[in-house]
């Protein structure tokens, strides 16, 4: 299947050079796979594709592009066992959640089909008699989109559903750690008669690919998921080109406990958050600020279901937790604990490599982690937490609010007072109060400050790849 890993105008391809990328089973470390890359010659025939698409597409009424995203939707829910297995095998998430991710993908591509018939503009009455005034929502042109490797199918529909469901073409570049999934992904566009030309799939070298596409001046919107520096990296040249950016960077969530909340209830929701897709999520909270008077129960239930966590190949019946995706984030979390622990915080539970096979980790859990460790600053992406008292609501909120940081937060109360003030002055683009509430298709997600800016999901997905056109038209 990967042996012509490029879309392009239509057709699957082999790359024009002969560079590779290693596919690896992070459950065993083995190499499964090696994956073509593309080469300048093939992004330049992805740009020429999309920018023919894009002239096709905006023309197709948004009438037929909803039957068309409608057909690709009635296609992923067929595949979505095998899409499945794919995300398990090259990402590592159990098959549980890889289901739940591959389920969840026709979602989004309905919602967008959908919302891309509401792309109301507005008429403004006229200072002049006889004239209109009116603003129209038009497609914003070629999209060059990044996505990663954590939740591979759905950060990749999210963009490729947005973009043509507001009548842009795309050439979209998925994680090369995990790309069977994404490539049968699009597959389910291609086979649904989108035209040639308006997914072009391409992996690569991703400083060459984005770097390349970004200074084009087919491309005309940028879509990336990923690290704060790379999306410091590719805003500042999307800036540089006077591009429209919507940048999904990195997390470091705060979850605020209060002393009223239902502590084991939020407990369990708490380790479940946490150590989901081994805590390889931009929205998982790292930083607990648990009030004083319930620490020490919450920091029982929560460390009991920690222990409790089953880890394993994902692809096993029964594992709640998998591996992390490479070596490199073994190697980081590892810092961290170690870090932590020397600058004086207690290790609950975990904190050490498992296994010599594959990429595991265990579920870990620090206790009264000092400001000055690394892990409450930087995002960890894996599955630790760090449990830490405060003394009162306000406390947990200066703390809270005092990193760069502003993707998701996290309060739990019973009092609907202190809900209304943890919705408030939260400093996040997206704030969950007792319960989890975020990623549904029909809502918006993304962050503020270092974060990144624009959403993707909601009306506000779909106004990401519109750009507004006023029309003032007077009487001949
Ligand atoms: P990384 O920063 O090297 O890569 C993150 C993603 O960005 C990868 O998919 C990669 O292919 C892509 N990327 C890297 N450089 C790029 C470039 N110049 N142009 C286009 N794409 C580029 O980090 P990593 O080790 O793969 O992942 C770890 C870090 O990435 C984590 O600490 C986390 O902050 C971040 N991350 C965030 C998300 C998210 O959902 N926001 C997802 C995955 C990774």
């Amino acid at each position: 299947m990967l042996d012509n890993p490029l879309l392009i105008d239509g057709v699957w391809r082999r790359p024009a050079g002969r560079r590779t990328a290693d596919v690896v089973n992070p459950a065993t470390g083995r190499t499964i796979a090696a994956l073509g890359l593309a080469e300048a010659q093939d992004l330049d025939d992805a740009l020429v594709a999309a920018a023919r698409g894009f002239a096709a597409w905006r023309r197709v009424t948004a009438l037929e592009r909803a039957r068309i995203l409608h057909q690709v939707a009635a296609l992923l829910r067929k595949r979505a066992g095998t899409i499945a297995e794919h995300i398990t095998r090259e990402q590592g998430k159990p098959l549980v959640e890889a289901r739940g991710e591959a389920g969840a993908a026709p979602e989004h591509v309905e919602w967008y089909a959908e919302e891309g018939r509401r792309a109301y503009g507005r008429v403004i009455p006229s200072r002049i008699p006889g004239a209109r005034q009116m603003v129209l929502k038009e497609p914003v042109g070629p999209v060059a989109a990044f996505s990663p490797w954590n939740f591979p199918v759905a950060q990749l529909v999210r963009k490729i559903a947005g973009a043509l469901a507001g009548g842009c073409s795309i050439i979209a570049k998925p994680p090369e750690e995990a790309p069977s999934a994404c490539i049968e992904l699009a597959r389910a566009f291609q086979d649904a008669g989108l035209p040639d030309g308006v997914l072009n799939i391409v992996f690569g070298v991703p400083a060459e690919v984005s770097d390349h596409l970004i200074r084009s001046p087919v491309i005309r919107k940028v879509s990336f998921t990923g690290s704060v520096p790379v999306g410091r990296r590719l805003g500042a040249l999307a800036a540089e080109h006077v591009k429209r950016a919507t940048l999904e960077l990195g997390g470091h969530a705060p979850f605020i406990v209060a002393e009223d909340a239902d502590i084991d209830a939020v407990a369990r929701l708490g380790v479940g958050l946490k150590f989901r897709n081994a805590g390889q999520v931009c929205a998982a909270p790292t930083r607990y600020y648990v009030q004083s008077s319930v620490f020490d129960r919450f920091h029982e239930a929560f460390v009991a279901g920690a222990r409790a966590l089953a880890v394993g190949d994902g692809a096993r019946d029964g594992t709640q937790m998998g591996p992390l995706a490479n070596s490199r984030r073994v190697e980081a979390i590892d810092g961290f604990v170690r870090d932590a622990v020397a600058k004086g915080a207690i290790l609950s539970c975990g904190g050490r490599r498992l296994g010599n096979e594959g990429f595991f980790f265990e579920p870990t859990v620090l206790a009264d982690v000092p400001d000055t460790a690394r892990l409450m600053t930087e995002e960890p992406f894996g599955p630790v937490a760090a449990l830490v008292r405060v003394s009162s609501i306000d406390e947990a909120i200066g703390r809270a609010n005092a990193l760069p940081y502003g993707l998701a937060a996290f309060g739990f109360t019973r009092s609907a007072a202190t809900a209304a003030r943890l919705a408030e002055e939260l400093e996040a683009g997206m704030v969950s109060i007792n319960h989890f509430g975020l990623a549904a298709a029909e809502t918006p997600f993304g962050g503020i400050k270092d974060s990144g800016y624009g959403s993707e999901g909601g009306s506000e997905g779909l106004e990401a790849y519109q750009s507004v056109k006023f029309v003032s038209q007077a009487a001949a």
